[in-house]
């Protein structure tokens, strides 16, 4: 099979032939059809973070296919079923974590194009267990987008414990952003969005946010949000900047709630003094639990959310790549496997 594959940290993605994987009991091979690219696996690709994953290795955890084969423990899917892969790929099912419904926790995970084979490869294998299960009907492309982007911004917007009729800001319009304007406008949210890009601000305001800043223009784009919004309930950071955190701390009304999302490889400061006086929560979000995929997919197959996708050839990924760095992607590329 073609695949497109990561063999160091400072090299481009080699896009060639590797052998099909095989599966286990509780596995099942999947012929990939489609797959997201998330700006986790550029991440990955180049080793940004402090726990690296091992070269080689295929990235993508966004991937939407059929199943072929299934192992002899399998019940939850069957072949021919249309399935996808996830962030979590598989957690222990024992710990403290996964035990009380905190599974994305699970200190046992592993994690499809990190720590197992992703679905930048026409095939891939999945946990039966933990695989999406792409409800019938909707538009498998499109689907893509949800395993990562939708499924982690509906849980972070959980998370901000807003309620509907309250702002959340959404800093950061890229391939998560832009489906979180679109949950968050779903759930009832108000919407204040902040990116560096106007074509991103637009896309922002087309799927129904009300106010719009751009930090590259703005002198001070959280007096700027306070001023439009009388500050926000929550904010979602999904920015692959670190100046945009600070900034969604600053947006917060009294007793808001930040979620961090985006992983920029930085650090930022956090006033002591405002996040005590002003009872500010930060804390962190990642992806969704199973219950928060199938809750996620189907507010997408309900047609409440609908990504603004491209799709590419898998050998554009080098493309892709140096584009997501450089800022032009609108909303998410999803690369066709079927060729
Ligand atoms: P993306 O490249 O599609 O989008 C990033 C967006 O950030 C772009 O629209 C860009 O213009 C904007 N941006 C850049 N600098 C900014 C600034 N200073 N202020 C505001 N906006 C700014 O990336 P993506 O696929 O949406 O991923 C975003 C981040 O989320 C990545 O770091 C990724 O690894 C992370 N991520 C986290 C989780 C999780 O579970 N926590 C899940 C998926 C992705
Ligand atoms: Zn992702
Ligand atoms: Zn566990």
């Amino acid at each position: 099979m073609m695949a497109g594959v990561v063999r160091s940290f400072d090299t481009e993605l080699d896009v060639a032939e590797v052998a099909v994987p095989a599966i286990g009991r509780h596995e099942a091979l999947v012929r990939v059809d489609y797959s997201g690219v998330c700006h986790t696996d550029l991440h990955a690709a180049r080793g940004d973070w402090p726990v690296k994953p091992t070269p080689p290795f295929i990235p993508g955890h966004e991937g939407v296919g059929h199943v072929v084969e299934i192992g002899d423990a399998v019940t939850r899917v069957a072949v021919g079923d249309v399935v996808g892969n996830a962030w979590l790929w598989s957690a222990c099912g024992e710990c403290e974590y996964c035990e009380t419904g905190r599974e994305t926790l699970c200190p046992d995970q592993r994690n499809s194009g990190y720590s197992v084979d992703g679905s930048f490869g026409q095939y891939m294998v999945v946990d039966s267990r933990y695989c999406a299960v792409i409800p019938d009907g909707v538009e498998p492309a499109a689907a893509a987008p949800v395993l990562c982007a939708g499924v982690t911004v509906y849980k972070g917007l959980k998370m901000t414990d807003t309620k509907p009729g309250e702002w959340v800001l959404i800093s950061g319009i890229g391939g998560l952003g832009h489906l979180a304007v679109q949950y968050a406008v779903a759930m009832g949210r108000r919407v204040a969005a902040i990116d560096i890009d106007d074509a991103k601000l637009a896309l922002a305001t087309k799927h129904g946010a009300e106010v719009v800043v751009n930090a590259a223009v703005e002198a001070d784009p959280a007096a700027r949000v306070q001023e439009l919004t009388g500050g926000v309930h929550g904010a979602l950071v999904t920015a692959v900047n670190g100046h945009a955190f600070p900034q969604a701390v600053g947006a917060l009304r009294r007793g808001g709630t930040v979620v961090l999302v985006g992983l920029p490889p930085e650090q930022f400061p956090l006033d002591i003094f405002t996040t005590v006086l002003l009872g500010l929560t930060v804390r962190g979000s990642i992806v969704g639990t199973r219950k928060d995929m199938t809750e996620a997919l189907d507010f997408f197959a309900r047609g409440l959310i609908s990504p603004t996708c491209s799709i590419r050839p898998l050998e554009d990924i080098n493309a892709v790549f140096a584009e997501m760095q450089r800022g032009e992607i609108d909303g998410r590329v999803v690369l066709d496997m079927r060729a």
